[in-house]
Formats: structure tokens, sequence, C-alpha cells
């Protein structure tokens, strides 16, 4: 298969690619505008391979994208490219609705033009694959709602789990910040290609991710890297905000195989059973650097609470259960191994973390709205 990637040199897209070259014979090609949040250095280690080809190009860009299909004859599309940070849509929406869905939008006429003229066979196999987020679902109620707490029964784990609900693949959109409504709003245009032309797409819906090569402007990194340098680590509100997290390298193998066994028309919804509190998940972190970099201080005492973001929603919960059943995909990872991870690649690649964020970004407060 030659799988076209795009969004390949970000978070995902890049262990999507590195999963790809090293677990299988396909051929990729990544098609990426190198935003700030694009780095080529996350795929050092395949970017050698024959099997592996880079187009810096903006998905917005019809002339652009349909050169791309032409000369690279794709057999399957995943679709990674995004702006992708909510505090950052607060602040300047266009460019989520530029990317999001003016590009989904430019990037499904080229695919839909491109598949309709090949051949009765490569047609029938191929894919167009939209990797989108439980965000589109809006939130759900937080345990602290329910009366009595579902936290104060006995035998129920952690957070009471199998007491609340949870996003399944039929729940309605109810997106709450502008890049969430941006991608609920590709979501439709993906799933309205399929119903109008047939085009054969796969949707996915995943929850948190986390794991190496993440931007530090996401809440993990960016913990990690301020208690190293001994600065506030900010938790908006009371930090009882709750996600459900899942290891990246989990997510490519989820998406892998949605594209080579799902079926056209579907969505999966993917998600990490580990649903934590945004405070749990710091100190998590805290504890984790006290016992690999230890210092007299405890970098709890880092903890500052600030202003909460705007329209924060308060709990995602993702029902797995569909691509598990149907597709026999189960994360590897516990939240506390995959956490403990990715603290070690940090800590491993604080040479990666300081060239990334060059002149574009110092870890500031963004989206205060
Ligand atoms: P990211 O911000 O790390 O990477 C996005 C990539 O897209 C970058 O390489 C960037 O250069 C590229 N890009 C942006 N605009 C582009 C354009 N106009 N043309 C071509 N390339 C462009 O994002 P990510 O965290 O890797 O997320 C990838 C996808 O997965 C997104 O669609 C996001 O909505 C979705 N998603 C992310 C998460 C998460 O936790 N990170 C969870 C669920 C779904």
């Amino acid at each position: 298969m030659k799988l076209l990637v795009t969004g390949g040199a970000g978070f995902i897209g890049s262990a999507v690619i590195r999963h790809t070259i090293q677990n299988t014979t396909d051929e990729v090609v990544n098609l990426d505008k190198l935003t700030y949040a694009g780095n080529l250095e996350s795929l050092a280690e395949v970017s050698d391979s024959e099997r592996y080809n880079f187009e810096q190009v903006d998905i917005c860009n019809r002339a652009e994208v349909d050169r791309v299909f032409a000369q690279h004859q794709p057999d399957a599309i995943m679709h990674l490219a995004a702006e992708s940070h909510v505090d950052r849509s607060i602040d300047r929406p266009a460019e989520f609705i530029e990317t999001n869905i003016v590009g989904t939008y430019t990037l499904l006429e080229a695919t839909r033009h491109y598949w309709q003229a090949m051949d009765a066979n490569r047609r029938e196999n191929f894919r167009f694959h939209h990797i989108s987020t439980d965000e589109v679902y809006g939130d759900l109620p937080h345990p602290a709602d329910f009366h009595p707490s579902p936290l104060a029964e006995e035998g129920q784990g952690e957070m009471g789990q199998q007491e609340l609900p949870m996003f399944t693949e039929t729940t309605p959109y109810a997106p709450s910040s502008p890049y969430s409504a941006s991608k609920a709003s590709s979501d439709h245009l993906v799933r309205a290609w399929h119903r109008t032309y047939g085009l054969p797409v796969l949707v996915t819906n995943c929850s948190n991710n986390y794991g190496s090569y993440h931007f530090p402007e996401k809440l993990i990194p960016l913990i990690i890297l301020n208690a190293l340098e001994g600065k506030p680590l900010p938790v908006y509100g009371k930090g009882d905000q709750i996600r459900d997290w899942l290891y990246v390298d989990d997510h490519a193998r989820a998406l892998y195989k949605v594209i080579t066994e799902g079926t056209p028309g579907e969505t999966y919804n993917i998600g990490g059973h580990n649903e934590k509190q945004n405070i749990e998940v710091v100190h998590t972190i805290c504890d984790i650097l006290q016992e690999l970099r230890p210092q007299k201080r405890s970098y709890r005492d880092l903890i500052t609470n600030v202003k909460d973001r705007p329209g924060h929603d308060m709990r995602y919960a993702i029902d797995a259960s569909k691509i598990q059943e149907e597709l026999g995909w189960a994360p590897k990872e516990t939240f506390e191994t995959g956490i403990r991870k990715t603290v070690q690649w940090y800590l491993n690649n604080l040479d990666w973390c300081q060239r990334v964020q060059d002149g574009s970004y110092q870890r500031e407060r963004l989206g205060v709205g």
C-alpha cells in the first residue's frame, strides 16, 4: 500500500508514520505544511527509508494537493493535518476554520476527483480515513454532579466509571470550543462525501493522546518541562476536569487497523480506558520526576491554580468497545506505564524540546479569552 498521511510531521501523524515504516512494507508520503506544530525531526528514525517521502504542502492549496496525488498515486489517505490546540483556537479561531474545515473540504474534493478516475480494482480498495477527536461530543457530567457520588461507592473502580455515561459512536455532536466545532464540521463533511458521492471513508474519534514528540504547549509536556526548570505548573481552575488518556503509539496501531480492516462508512471511537482528573496527571508527573530527578523541594510545590479556560469541558470518556469487538484492537499501555515512558523520553530529549520551541513559543499562557 502507498499511504498518504496529512499532518505527518505532527505529534500523532509522526507516530503513525514511524509505526507504518517500522512495522509494515508500505510506502508513506507525508504531506505537511510544517506549521509551528510540525517538525521533521520527529521522523528522524524513519526518514532515511526509501519507502518514505515528504511533500511540504498546505491542504488548502488544491493545485498542490492535486499534483501530489498525480505524482505519488496513493492507495489510501490518513488525514491528520489540523490546527489542534484548544487554547490557540480561543485566541485565533480563523486558522482553525481555514485548515480544519476549508482544508478538509479541499482535500475531500481533490480525493473525490482522484478516486473517481481510478481503475475499478484500485477504486474498490481505496480508503479516506479522517482522524478526529472525542471533543466533538461536548462534555459529560462530572462524578461530583451525581448524588450520591459514584466516587463514594465501594468496588466501582477509582472513578466509579461503570456508573457514568460515556461517548459512543452515536452520541450527538455538541462541541464547545472553536477547535472542537471545526473538527465536528470536518467530520460532517467527510460523512457527507461518503453518503453523497460514495467516497469510501472511515472516521475515528479519539481521546487525549500523550507520549513522545508532543509539542510543549499541551498539558503533559508543559508540566514536565516547567517542573524541570522550577517554573510554576499551571493547573486550570481546580484541576478536576477529567480526560481519558491514550498512549500515542497505541493510537497509531489503532489507526492502522482501522484503515486496513475497518468498514467504509463506519465510525470508530478510540480510547485508553484511563480517566484521570488533570490534577491527578500533574501529581503523577511530579512524583515520577521526584524519583528520576530527585530534588529537595517537592515538584508538587510548583503547582499553581490559574484562571480556568473559557468554555472548559468538564469530562470526556470514551466507550471503545466497538473497535475492540469488531477489529480486535486494545491499548497495550496503561496510564502508569505510558506516563513513565513519556517522562523518561522528555528527560532524554530536552534538546528536541528546545529546538521545536525556539522563536515560536515559550510556554506562555494561551487562550484566556
Ligand atoms: P499536531 O498539532 O501535533 O500536528 C498537526 C500537523 O498538521 C502539524 O505537523 C502541522 O504542520 C500540520 N498542518 C497544520 N495545518 C496544515 C495545513 N493547512 N496543511 C498541511 N499540514 C498542516 O496535531 P496532533 O496532536 O498530531 O493531531 C493530529 C490529528 O488528530 C488532528 O486532526 C487532531 O484533531 C486529532 N486528534 C488529536 C488528539 C490529541 O490528543 N492530540 C486527540 C484526538 C484527535
